[in-house]
């Protein structure tokens, strides 16, 4: 990674990156005005040579739900959602676009009703993020756009660890007949070698399933997850992220966020709800404790604008990234490997 410019000197220095690309000022464009872009940043479709840290992209997709549709509405929600989203987090020290550069690099070209062409579309969309000398954190879609999202990671970081917020493990082999879809892709990510399922690190796990037998891949493949039950028992919860950072180390890590890892409660607009899940301040608590891991991408999926009330999912989505983005900034601190 590269080494950023310090901004604690008052000295008036030349403008960097970092400078150039801020969310909108409120005071001279209100929030509720102009067009949505994530957090207010600006809109940069060519990242190439802008010298940018990280790249937020929409995933307008929701070809492989098997329920309730409408992910592909959600990266617009989520913009709209993330106009109040601010600079400081207060809970890592840190204020995001002092270290690091972000920008909206809008959404990738979707076919909605092809999926191979649409995953050849984000991978190759999120490599070139990558070739950018950027990381990309992108808002879907349903949670099949993560296969090709790991595609690309794979290519430029090799096998990262995984940590994945859901209610579900997306182990399932296929459903009618189709290998590709929201409930397969970390199936998909082990058999083409792009994850290990030691490295494979599921929270918040619950719910009834098809057959007992379901479970025998997740432990066949050693995927570690911790169920609801465990997530409430704080010392196998403290435990289970002791067990993340020991594998991890300082490795590329990657944050993959199915909203329906949060209770339905906090979370209605999703397609695969599932009750008796985490509350929305758990899943960001959680997710703050995962500072001092190096992420190298993450996404959001699942948020279904259609079934949402009160903006309620999108706002969580929208904190979500900000937190994401945290995570990053608060890394670029000291020296990234
Ligand atoms: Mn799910
Ligand atoms: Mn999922």
């Amino acid at each position: 990674m590269r080494s950023k410019i310090s901004t604690t000197s008052h000295e008036p220095k030349p403008e960097t990156p970092t400078q150039r690309y801020q969310p909108k000022n409120p005071l001279k464009s209100p929030r509720f005005g102009d067009v949505a872009t994530f957090n207010r940043l600006p809109y940069v479709p060519d990242f190439r040579d802008q010298d940018i840290d990280v790249v937020l992209l929409g995933i307008p997709f929701d070809g492989g739900t098997t329920y309730r549709p409408g992910a592909r509405f959600a990266p617009r929600a989520v913009r709209e959602a993330s106009a109040l989203n601010r600079n400081f987090n207060p809970n890592l020290g840190v204020h995001v676009y002092e270290k690091l550069s972000v920008v909206d690099g809008g959404d990738v070209s979707v076919n909605p009703i092809h999926l191979q062409t649409t995953f050849k579309n984000i991978e190759e969309h999120i490599s070139e993020v990558h070739r950018a000398g950027a990381r990309c954190i992108s808002i879907g879609g349903d949670h099949s756009v993560l296969l090709p999202d790991l595609r690309a990671i794979h290519k430029r970081y090799g096998a990262v660890t995984l940590i994945q917020f859901d209610a579900h493990t997306d182990t399932a082999d296929s459903a009618w007949g189709e290998k590709y879809h929201h409930g397969t892709p970390i199936r998909r990510a082990i058999e083409e070698g792009l994850l290990v399922g030691s490295k494979i690190f599921q929270i918040g796990i619950r719910g009834p399933l098809t057959a007992a037998s379901q479970e025998d891949y997740i432990r066949e493949q050693g995927i570690h997850v911790l169920d609801i039950d465990q997530f409430y028992e704080i010392q196998k919860r403290n435990e289970f992220l002791d067990q993340i950072r020991k594998t991890a180390g300082q490795g590329p890590c990657y944050l993959t966020f199915d909203v329906d890892g949060v209770d339905p409660a906090y979370a209605p607009g999703t397609g695969t709800p599932v009750v008796g899940g985490m509350t929305s301040f758990e899943a960001i608590q959680t997710v703050r404790k995962l500072q001092g891991l190096r992420f190298v991408g993450a996404n959001v999926v699942e948020i279904s604008p259609t079934y949402d009330h009160a903006e309620i999912t999108s706002l969580l989505g929208a904190a979500l990234i900000f937190e994401f983005l945290s995570l990053m900034a608060h890394e670029s601190k000291s020296p990234v490997v």
